[in-house]
C-alpha cells in the first residue's frame, strides 16, 4: 500500500524555512515530541476510563533513546497512535498558509511559530535529515504503518511491522546537530522541559555503583515528577513538603521565607506556587527565577509580562493553559487574560503577606528584613500594591522595634512636628557610622528610624509623596537643635566679626579631603554639646544617593559632598580659641584690581588676618569631629595620633 505524496505546505519546502527561523531555539524540539507522546499517552488513559479500550492500557512509560551508532534519537510512547488516516490528517496537512508573512513577523520566536500553526512535531527536522513515525493505533484492527520524511516536502507512507500500540518517533539527527546524541544533552534537555510532566519519561536505565564502576540496572530511570505539588490540593501539603519542593527547583538556595500556593479556575485556570526567597545580600536578586509551565510542560523561564514586575524576583513555579504562550512579549502584555492574571497574582500575594502580619505579627517582624526588599520594590513599582501594602509594610527604627506606617504617625506626632505643622522623619543610615548623631536625637525624645535597605533611598522620596505634610530628615543633616525647627526665634549671640574671626581661625586648619568641601558656620549650642559638629545637607546628599541608583543623575555623583563644620560658640573650648583669635586679629585691605581704561578703580575690601600662634588645639577639634564621622583617615589620622600624644 506503498503512498507517496506531498506535505500540504503552501509553501515552496518548509524545512529550510524551519531550520533557518528557529535554529536558536532548536533544542525545544525535544519537548515538542516528548509532549506529544505523553498527550497521546494521556489520552489512551481517558479512553481506558472511560471503558472504551479493549484489553489493557498496561505501563503508559514514554521512553526516550539514543542510539550513537545508527545515529538515531527515538521517542517511543504506548498512547493512541494514529492510523494512516490520521497521520494524512494530521502530520500531512498543515495548515500552512501565509507562512512568509507570519515567518516574517515572528522570526525572532520559535515558540510563536511552532505553537501557532501547530508545528510542534515539524520542530523535529530542525535536528534531522530523516524522521520515522513508526505508529500502530489503538482502534481495533488496524494497521501498523510508517511515515518517512528526508526534509523535502515529499514523504512516504509505508506498512510497518510493529506488534505494540503506540508511537515511535525515529530522529535521524543531522550532521551538524550531533550533540544531539549525547546522553549528557539529552539528560539536561528532559531535566529541563519534560521535568514534570504529566505520564513517567524514562531515559535508559537507572544506574549504580558496582565495584568501583557504574552500571545499568534493570529499573527504568524516569526522569520527571508525574505529580509535582502544585497540582495537588494545599489542604493535603506539608510545610515540609513545599520545603522539599524549593529545593528540588532551586538546590542551591536557603529556605525560602513563605510561600503561596496559587490556585484558581475561574475566570482563567492556573495554579503554580510562589516562593518568598531568602537572600542572603542583594546581589542574589535574580529575576527570571519564576518557571512558567503550560499543563506540566516547561514553556520558559522569563515571566515578564506575565507577573507584575516586581514579582519576578520571587522564585516558584507558575502553570496556566490559559497563557497565550506562542505569541509575541508585546502581544501578551496586552492580552486581557494575561492582564487579570497578573492582577490576580500580585493580589494573591498582599493577601497572603497581610494574613501573616494579621496572624503572627512576630513572625513577620522577624522575617521583615529578609522580605523587605520585595516590598519596597513592589510599592515602588506598583501603585495598587503600594494601597494594599500600606496596611502591613514595616518601618524599623534603631533600636529594632518595627512600626506600621500609622504606628509610627502616632509614635513621633507629638514630638516630631515642625513650626510649620510638618512631621520629621529622622532616619539613619548606618547605626554605627551616625551613631553620636542618633544619641543627640534620642537624647532631645526624637526616635530614628533605620533607612539602610537597598530601596530606602527610593523609598524615603515615595514616603514623601504619599504621607501628607511630612518630611525624612538624616539625623546628621543639622545640629540636633535644629533637625526639627519648632519656634523662629533665633539664637545669636556672636557678632559678625567675631563669627569672621572664629572662621578664619578654623579655615586654615581644615583637611584637603578629595571631593570634599567644608563651610564653616558658628551657632549656639549649649555648654554641654560638642564643640564642633559636621553635618550634611539632606537635600544634596539624597541627590547624590539617588545619582547612585539613576544613571541620569550622574551629574550629582560628580558634585563634591558639602559639609558643614558647625562651630558650638557656647562650648569652653571654642570661647577660648575665640579670644586667643581676637588677640592676634588684624584688620587687612585687600586693594582692588587696576582697572581698564575709563573705569574708576574700585575701593579696597576690608578684611581681617587671623594667624593663630598655635594651631594645634583648632586641628584637634576638627581632627576630632571627623573621627566621629569616619572621615579622618590615614596621613590624617596618623597625624591626629601623634599630635595627640604631644598635647596629652
Ligand atoms: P499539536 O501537538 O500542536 O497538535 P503537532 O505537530 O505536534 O501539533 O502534532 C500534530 C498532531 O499529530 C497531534 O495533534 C496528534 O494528533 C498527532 N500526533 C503527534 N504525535 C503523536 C503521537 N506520539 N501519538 C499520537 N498522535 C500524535
Amino acid at each position: 500500500m506503498t503512498q507517496k505524496g506531498n506535505i500540504g505546505v503552501t509553501t515552496e519546502n518548509i524545512f529550510p524555512v524551519i531550520k533557518k527561523f528557529l535554529y536558536s531555539d532548536h533544542e525545544i524540539f525535544l519537548r515538542e515530541i516528548v509532549s506529544n507522546a505523553v498527550d497521546a499517552s494521556q489520552k489512551l488513559k481517558t479512553l481506558a476510563s472511560k471503558g472504551e479500550l479493549q484489553g489493557e492500557a498496561g505501563d503508559l512509560t514514554v521512553h526516550v533513546s539514543v542510539d550513537k551508532e545508527a545515529g538515531t534519537l527515538t521517542v517511543s510512547d504506548r498512547g493512541i497512535g494514529m492510523t494512516e488516516e490520521e497521520i494524512d490528517k494530521y502530520i500531512n496537512q498543515i495548515a500552512f498558509s501565509g507562512a512568509n508573512d507570519f515567518l516574517d513577523k515572528y522570526k525572532e520566536d520559535a515558540n510563536a511559530i511552532i505553537g501557532h500553526f501547530g508545528l510542534g512535531f515539524y520542530s523535529s527536522f530542525m535536528v534531522s535529515k530523516k524522521v520515522e513515525i513508526i505508529t500502530k493505533s489503538w482502534k481495533e484492527g488496524s494497521k501498523a504503518v510508517k511515515w518517512s520524511c528526508d526534509g523535502s516536502p515529499e514523504f512516504s507512507i509505508d506498512e510497518a511491522d510493529k506488534t505494540d500500540r503506540g508511537t515511535d518517533i525515529v530522529m535521524y539527527i543531522d550532521d551538524d546537530c550531533k550533540d544531539f546524541l549525547e546522553e549528557g544533552k539529552i539528560s539536561d534537555l528532559l531535566n529541563k522541559y519534560c521535568k514534570f510532566l504529566a505520564v513517567p519519561v524514562a531515559f535508559g536505565k537507572k544506574k549504580e555503583w558496582k565495584d568501583g564502576k557504574q552500571v545499568e540496572t534493570d529499573e527504568d530511570n524516569v526522569i520527571n515528577d508525574t505529580k509535582p505539588l502544585w497540582t495537588r490540593k494545599p489542604a493535603d501539603l506539608k510545610d515540609e513538603d513545599y520545603k522539599e519542593f524549593y529545593r528540588k527547583l532551586y538546590p542551591m538556595s536557603d529556605e525560602p521565607l513563605f510561600w503561596i500556593h496559587l490556585n484558581v479556575d475561574y475566570p482563567f485556570n492556573l495554579t503554580g506556587v510562589l516562593y518568598f526567597p531568602k537572600v542572603k545580600n542583594n546581589f542574589d536578586l535574580q529575576k527570571n527565577k519564576i518557571q512558567l509551565y503550560c499543563n506540566q510542560v516547561f514553556v520558559t523561564d522569563s515571566v515578564e509580562g506575565i507577573v507584575p514586575e516586581f514579582l519576578t524576583l520571587l522564585h516558584g513555579v507558575i502553570d496556566s493553559p490559559d497563557i497565550p504562550l506562542n505569541v509575541s512579549r508585546s502581544y501578551l502584555q496586552s492580552d486581557q487574560n494575561v492582564k487579570k492574571i497578573s492582577t490576580y497574582i500580585s493580589k494573591k500575594v498582599s493577601d497572603r503577606l497581610k494574613s501573616i502580619f494579621t496572624n503572627d505579627r512576630k513572625e513577620f517582624e522577624d522575617k521583615w528584613d529578609d522580605i523587605k526588599i520585595f516590598i519596597n520594590y513592589g510599592m515602588l513599582s506598583d501603585e495598587s500594591f503600594y494601597d494594599k501594602a500600606k496596611s502591613f509594610a514595616l518601618l524599623k527604627d534603631t533600636e529594632g522595634k518595627h512600626y506600621t506606617f500609622e504606628e509610627y504617625q502616632t509614635l513621633i506626632k507629638d514630638q516630631q512636628t515642625d513650626k510649620d505643622g510638618n512631621l520629621i522623619y529622622l532616619y539613619a543610615q548606618n547605626k554605627e557610622e551616625q551613631y553620636v548623631y542618633i544619641e543627640a536625637a534620642q537624647n532631645k525624645g526624637y526616635n530614628v528610624l533605620l533607612m539602610d535597605g537597598q530601596l530606602d533611598t527610593p523609598m524615603l522620596g515615595l514616603f514623601e509623596q504619599k504621607f501628607e505634610k511630612s518630611r525624612f530628615t538624616r539625623v546628621d543633616s543639622d545640629v540636633v537643635d535644629k533637625l526639627i525647627v519648632k519656634d523662629d526665634v533665633k539664637k545669636e549671640d556672636l557678632s559678625e566679626r567675631d563669627k569672621t574671626i572664629l572662621t578664619k581661625a578654623f579655615q586654615g586648619s581644615l583637611p584637603k579631603l578629595n571631593k570634599v568641601e567644608f563651610m564653616i558656620d558658628s551657632q549656639s549650642l549649649g555648654e554641654s554639646s560638642a564643640p564642633v559638629v559636621i553635618t550634611q545637607s539632606e537635600y544634596m546628599r539624597r541627590m547624590k544617593d539617588m545619582s547612585k541608583l539613576q544613571p541620569g543623575m550622574a551629574f550629582y555623583g560628580e558634585m563634591p559632598d558639602m559639609m558643614n563644620l558647625v562651630l558650638n560658640s557656647d562650648h569652653p573650648l571654642i570661647k577660648k580659641v575665640l579670644s586667643d583669635a581676637q588677640a592676634v586679629a588684624q584688620d587687612i585691605e585687600i586693594p582692588a584690581p587696576e582697572p581698564k581704561e575709563g573705569e574708576k578703580k574700585e575701593e579696597p575690601k576690608k578684611d581681617i588676618k587671623v594667624e593663630l600662634k598655635d594651631t594645634k588645639v583648632v586641628s584637634q577639634l576638627i581632627d576630632l569631629a571627623l573621627l566621629q564621622n569616619g572621615m579622618l583617615k590615614g596621613e590624617a589620622l596618623n597625624n591626629f595620633v601623634k599630635r595627640s600624644v604631644e598635647l596629652i
